[in-house]
């Protein structure tokens, strides 16, 4: 039996764009969440070789430094022509100023040098790793995976990151031609289609149950 999450929680990220994310997606199940940053906590180095890795890093420092439940994730771009890169590199490979056109554009030159350039030689998947952890070290992980191609050039404007270079399985349109709800909606109103909501979803399913 996997342990509940009840709040408060901590949630282990910097990012706005995550904490709103991460916010929204407990908000259902009646958990009231900090950030690590709103606390002040000193960001960890991810020092993993997994996004597992990186996820548990940053949970178990944050449920360390405040006693509290900790949820935190690792996602990114596995390309599998480029021997899984950007992956767990997939922030930094946009740099300091978030430039994810260069990003996008590094990505395509190199599928080039490769001779990519049939959707089955593009294959690649985003994936997420979420992890709770507790201050007595309890962790719970979860994975979510999406796959797909790589397309070029890029389409879409209601993303972010590589959204515009990603069409999922299934789909002639890719995650930046998609509504927030079409690609990150939960069960029952939504697919559940994104990698970080396959992940939640297997949380929830796990460590939460909804009271409303
Ligand atoms: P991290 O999880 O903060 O280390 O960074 C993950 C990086 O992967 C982000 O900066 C994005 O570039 C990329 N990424 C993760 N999930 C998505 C997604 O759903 N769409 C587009 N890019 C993503």
């Amino acid at each position: 039996m996997s342990r509940q999450l009840t709040s408060p929680v901590v949630i282990a990220t910097h990012n706005p764009g995550k904490l709103a994310e991460m916010r929204e997606l407990l908000a259902p199940y009646g958990i009231e969440a900090q950030s690590a940053g709103e606390l002040g906590l000193a960001e960890p180095h991810e020092t993993g070789t997994t996004f597992a890795a990186n996820a548990r890093i940053k949970a178990m420092a944050a449920a360390k430094a405040t006693g509290r439940a900790a949820f935190a994730d690792d996602s990114g771009l596995v390309v599998d022509a480029l021997s899984g890169e950007p992956g767990i590199h997939s922030a930094r490979w946009a740099g300091p100023d978030k430039d994810f056109r260069g990003a996008m554009n590094r990505i395509q030159t190199l599928l080039i040098e490769r001779g990519a350039r049939m959707p089955e030689q593009r294959r690649a998947h985003f994936i997420a790793a979420l992890c709770l952890a507790w201050s007595d070290g309890h962790l719970e992980e979860f994975e979510g995976r999406v796959d797909g191609v790589i397309v070029w050039p890029p389409r879409g404007e209601k993303g972010f990151g590589y959204d515009p270079l990603f069409r999922p399985d299934g789909f002639d349109i890719t995650f930046g031609e998609m509504s927030a709800e079409e690609k990150h909606g939960l069960p029952p109103k939504g697919k559940g289609l994104s990698h970080r909501a396959r992940a939640f979803v297997k949380l929830a399913a796990a460590c939460l149950h909804r009271d409303v």
